[in-house]
């Protein structure tokens, strides 16, 4: 049996965690081999995936010092990646000012639509598939003069700005609301998993975001719609 190590502490009392003392204890609430970097990194403050049976977890540095409630909700969400996750967003919306330095403060942001609210997309999706870790602000795109030879890119992420754009042409009636929210989803994915350099090469979409991205739940129907377009 493992010993639940966080539980037996009184609720809300902050310690403080070594990557490997972290590590060794999703390791034993999850009963697997677990691979933990903490990194500095604040466009996605928690992802996992699974790579030959080793659970591989991101996580940003300032769960170092996080209560017992927050890294219950962390294992949870490691478990089924369904997690409901207050105390994890508290937490976030608590530390924002330190994880928003990086982040520049000249973009607008245009998330209201005509058809379409790109903000209340992306909460849902955040909350269903990211466990609100995604912090990328999302916004739709300007249409410009090179808005003709760009039509076909219909989301982007920047990286530097940590911000997701959405094409405005996907702002019309006749575009369903599962296709726009399938693109949000797919750009939060890149803000998620970030650019993965397999064998030094740069690899956007990786198996592992092909794999993640069917697991939207209108994924059919996107691709449906898509082809059709
Ligand atoms: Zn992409």
């Amino acid at each position: 049996m493992n010993k639940d190590i966080t539980t037996n502490l009184p609720l809300n009392l902050r310690f403080e965690h070594s990557e490997s003392s972290l590590r060794q204890f999703f390791e034993e609430r999850l009963a697997r081999p677990v691979s933990l970097v903490l990194t500095g990194n604040s466009t996605s403050m928690l992802s996992a995936r699974i790579r030959d049976g080793i659970l591989l977890v991101r996580l940003h540095r300032l769960f170092v010092v996080v209560d017992s409630g927050v890294l219950d909700e962390i294992v949870e969400f490691l478990k089924s990646r369904r997690a409901a996750m207050p105390r994890f967003r508290k937490f976030i919306r608590d530390h924002r000012e330190e994880l928003a330095k990086k982040r520049p403060n000249r973009v607008f942001l245009v998330a209201q639509g005509k058809f379409h609210d790109l903000r209340e997309l992306y909460d849902e999706i955040n909350a269903r598939y990211f466990g609100g870790a995604v912090t990328a602000a999302v916004t739709w795109g300007t249409s410009s003069a090179r808005g003709a030879v760009r039509k076909r890119t219909l989301g982007s992420y920047s990286e530097r700005s940590n911000t997701i754009r959405i094409n405005p042409v996907l702002d019309r009636r006749p575009v369903p609301r599962y296709y726009v929210a399938f693109v949000v989803y797919h750009e939060m994915l890149h803000a998620a998993l970030g650019i993965s350099r397999a064998s030094g090469r740069r690899s956007v979409h990786s198996p592992e975001f092909r794999r993640r991205e069917k697991l939207f739940h209108d994924y059919d129907n996107a691709v449906v719609w898509e082809r059709g377009r």
